[in-house]
């Protein structure tokens, strides 16, 4: 299926609801356009799903054949990798390597979970005494059973969007759920043709039912409906906390996966050879619009100087365009909305006297390009250093000693990622226990496998994806107790 086929079917796309257009952010202009899906596109994906899950059809198929079928979604995207690394980039504006990583990525997460299929059980126990409430029992058999929740809700943003549809459907597949699957509004395009391969793969009908629309119509109404059982969402603090208030009418489970204003400390004693390009990257790739970009850097005073000017200079050599530019290792923001509140933290912090070392502007070019920004002078009380700027915006503070750093790296409400830079084993070790973060990175940055689990500490989540954790989130857990 190419570009043209899929800007072709979204039109056919059920909804009546208002025309969301969607637009290239290198040029602005619009690439097309799809009617909002609204309650009623909801309704009817969750009448599918419910119908789906309840025939028994994907559920009930025995794990080694719906691995077989998650193994073969996966060559299905590697088959049709150039096709989605054309969608994704044009749609974001993302580099075509970082484009072409994420669509790798998105098949391993098939083929990893793909092996879980067959792999996730209850346990036994014989139980020789106990007492109940009718009287007392001898020779009880009980055991535990792994059930689907059922109907899942999957809801993500637009920064990653084939990876990041993935990430949530290879795990929900292979549990036995069948899901509504809603992304970004800005983003639509790669799920159109995801949709198209999870059928071609052999997942029944109904099993995976895709919905395109805002998040204020078609999600708030996914996150409302009675029939689904969880809602699985990632995305930003602000709308997890909406989600957690709408989801209260049937009290339906919800797992969260939301923002970070992740810190990195660098040490005296670290490789700056290593800590220099790697923290500089780890903000700015993707112009920051990575979840665990980390977004606070804290120096020790040794280095600090040279680290500033180091990441400074890392800023000024990054070459921006888009996807067809040559050489282009940074992309835009994604939409106009995104440029407008990354450039209003800055003007603000400007406003408040933080001294822009380098960036703190708008490329003058079409696209919404916003120059690597290096902020120093900052004050902890300023909304750009405690709120997630999602943006290639770094702020970097001097400590002097671990105390110091540690309580600043954790003086925030986000708790999504962590790094330290040092060659001090023992320190190394003691950060990653103190340092309250789900993810905690020790001289790398921004790593990532389907094996690893990923979750917030604080206001960066509730509960876990990826790894065992990941499959267990799709599951329920029953108690069964016989008499022998
Ligand atoms: P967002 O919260 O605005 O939107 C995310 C998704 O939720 C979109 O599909 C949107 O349509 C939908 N949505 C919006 N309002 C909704 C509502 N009321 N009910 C149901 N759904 C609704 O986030 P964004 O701006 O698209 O994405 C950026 C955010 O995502 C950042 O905060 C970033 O940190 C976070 N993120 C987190 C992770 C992680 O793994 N923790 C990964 C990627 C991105």
């Amino acid at each position: 299926m190419t570009l043209q086929m899929v800007l072709d079917e979204i039109h056919k796309r059920p909804g009546s609801g208002e025309a969301i257009a969607v637009v290239d952010p290198v040029t602005e202009e619009p690439i097309t356009e799809f009617a909002d899906g609204g309650e009623q596109a909801v309704d009817e994906a969750v009448a599918r799903a419910r119908a789906s899950f309840e025939s028994g059809v994907w559920q009930a198929m025995p794990g080694s054949e719906r691995a077989k079928v998650l193994w073969r979604i996966a060559e299905l995207i590697e088959q049709h990798a150039d096709s989605l690394v054309e969608i994704d980039s044009l749609n974001t504006g993302m580099t075509l390597p970082h484009a072409r990583q994420l669509v790798s990525a998105s098949a391993e997460f098939f083929r990893y979970y793909a092996g879980w299929c067959t792999k996730v059980n209850g346990i036994a126990h014989d139980i020789q005494m106990t007492g109940g409430v009718t009287g007392s029992y001898s020779n009880l058999h009980a055991y535990t059973l792994k059930e689907p929740y059922g109907v899942v809700g999957l809801i993500f943003p637009w920064n990653g969007p084939v990876f990041n549809a993935c990430a949530k459907l290879a795990p929900a597949l292979a549990a036995g759920c069948s899901s509504v699957v809603k992304p970004a509004e800005e983003t639509p395009l790669s799920a159109v043709l995801l949709d198209k391969l999870i059928a071609e793969a052999g997942v029944p009908d109904g099993v995976v039912n895709l919905v395109t629309g805002y998040g204020h119509t078609a999600g708030a109404a996914l996150v409302a409906h009675p029939g689904v059982e969880k809602v699985a969402f990632t995305g930003s603090t602000e709308v997890g906390k909406q989600i957690v208030a709408a989801s209260a009418g049937n009290l339906k489970k919800v797992m969260l996966e939301l923002g970070g204003k992740s810190p990195v400390l660098i040490y005296d004693d670290a490789d700056l050879s290593s800590a220099i390009p790697m923290a500089a990257m780890g903000v700015f790739m993707h112009s920051g619009q990575v979840c665990v970009c980390g977004s606070r850097l804290f120096v020790q005073r040794g280095v600090y100087d040279q680290v500033v000017e180091g990441i400074a200079a890392v800023a000024d050599s990054l070459r921006l365009g888009g996807p067809k530019e040559d050489d282009v290792q940074i992309g835009p923001l994604v939409s106009q909305k995104q440029l407008t509140r990354v450039m209003g933290f800055i003007d603000e912090g400007k406003r408040d006297g933080v001294e822009v070392v380098t960036g703190g502007y708008r490329l003058d070019r079409r696209g919404y390009f916003v120059h690597p920004t290096v902020l120093t002078d900052v004050e902890p009380g300023m909304r750009l250093y405690q709120e997630e700027i999602f943006g290639p915006v770094v702020t970097v503070l001097p400590f002097d000693d671990e105390d110091e750093a540690l309580a600043l790296a954790n003086d925030t409400t986000y708790g999504l990622a962590a790094t330290a830079w040092t060659n001090n084993l023992g320190r190394a070790h003691r950060l990653a226990k103190r340092l309250q973060a789900g993810t905690v990175t020790l001289n790398c940055q921004t790593v990532f496998d389907p094996a690893m689990p990923l979750g917030g500490y604080k206001q960066s989540g509730w509960g876990y994806e990826w790894g065992r954790e990941g499959i267990e989130a799709y599951m329920q857990t029953k108690s069964v107790w016989a008499q022998l």
